[in-house]
């Protein structure tokens, strides 16, 4: 089986505890050696400093390719190439572009009067600053917002077209569904790189409850299982397997990437990146 190229999402820290818990993360996965990590920017743009900070530290100290996820919220379109510009200064060469949610409260987006509207025009003016390698998000089980998914397969070619080189996927339980998306992405004319994201499921009443808001299917052997391991207290285990048997079908697909939503948890990351023979990489300088 091909070992597949890691990457790994990570949010940024609120508390000093956060900050310690981050940094056990990053130390942990580090040497697994992925091809890059990111850093979240908080719903409705509430971390916009804190985000700044988390990247631009894992990027002065840890050597990683990171990159910092932006969105289109609640900022003129001046601050929000601000930030970027920020990014650029500090030699942050990659965004995860978004045009996020609404903040808390609100039920849907709107655009700040003065700010980027969609996702589309947010990658258009990043990709002028010719500065980054842009990523963007994609939804194999459409997006709660699109009118099906047609719809939303010709909005990320849209995106893509706009200057992103690549998409992650939202989480899904099931290859399958990566791999019909997949191929209608290419069917659609989108040449770009598809990155499934992975969750290894941490907290299982709360990835119901993101599962719900993210409209992405639960087999109900699945749901089953996590009922049986919760009343046994084998959840960890049973969420390694269940992470592990996705990557390997996914990697029978033909996938080559993996990017891993660690919740700042790095331990189920590394036992499935381990299972799938995603080891520890020691520099020769530490080995003589
Ligand atoms: P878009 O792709 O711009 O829009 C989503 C869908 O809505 C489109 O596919 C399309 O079908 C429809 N749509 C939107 N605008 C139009 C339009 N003008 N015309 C027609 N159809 C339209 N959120 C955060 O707040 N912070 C993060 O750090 C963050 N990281 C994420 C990382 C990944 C990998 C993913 C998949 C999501 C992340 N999100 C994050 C969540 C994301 O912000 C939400 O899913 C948001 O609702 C959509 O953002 P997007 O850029 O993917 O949307």
């Amino acid at each position: 089986m091909t070992v597949p190229s890691v990457s790994f999402e990570f949010f940024p820290p609120k508390s000093l505890e956060g900050s310690f818990r981050l940094w056990d993360c990053v130390n942990t996965l580090a040497p697994l050696d992925p091809s890059f990590v990111s850093v979240t920017y908080g719903a409705g743009g509430t971390t916009r400093q804190l985000t700044h900070e988390a990247v631009t530290t894992i990027h002065k100290t840890s050597g990683l390719n990171v990159a910092a996820h932006l969105t289109c919220v609640d900022a003129t379109k001046a601050e929000t190439l601000q930030i970027a510009q920020s990014y650029a200064d500090a030699g942050v060469r990659e965004l995860v572009a978004l045009r996020g949610d609404a903040p808390k409260g609100a039920s849907k987006f709107t655009a700040h009067p003065e700010g980027f509207d969609s996702s589309v025009s947010l990658i258009s003016a990043l990709a002028d600053m010719d500065a980054f390698n842009i990523r963007v998000g994609a939804y194999p089980e459409k997006h709660p917002e699109a009118a099906d998914q047609a719809a939303d397969i010709a909005f990320l070619k849209r995106k893509i077209d706009a200057g992103a080189s690549s998409a992650i996927t939202q989480f899904f339980f099931e290859a399958d569904t990566f791999f019909r998306f997949r191929d209608a992405c290419v069917k659609a004319g989108i040449d770009a790189p598809i990155i499934p994201g992975i969750l290894p499921v941490e907290n299982w009443a709360g990835t119901q409850r993101f599962a719900k808001q993210c409209g992405t299917h639960i087999p109900q052997v699945i749901q089953d299982a996590f009922a049986n391991a919760t009343r046994d207290g084998t959840t960890d285990l049973l969420a390694t397997a269940v992470a592990t048997e996705l990557c390997d079908d996914l990697l029978q697909g033909g996938v080559e990437d993996l990017h891993f939503y660690t919740l700042n948890r790095p331990e189920l990351t590394r036992d499935v990146c381990h299972a799938l023979g995603v080891t520890p990489k020691v520099r020769l300088q530490n080995v003589a």
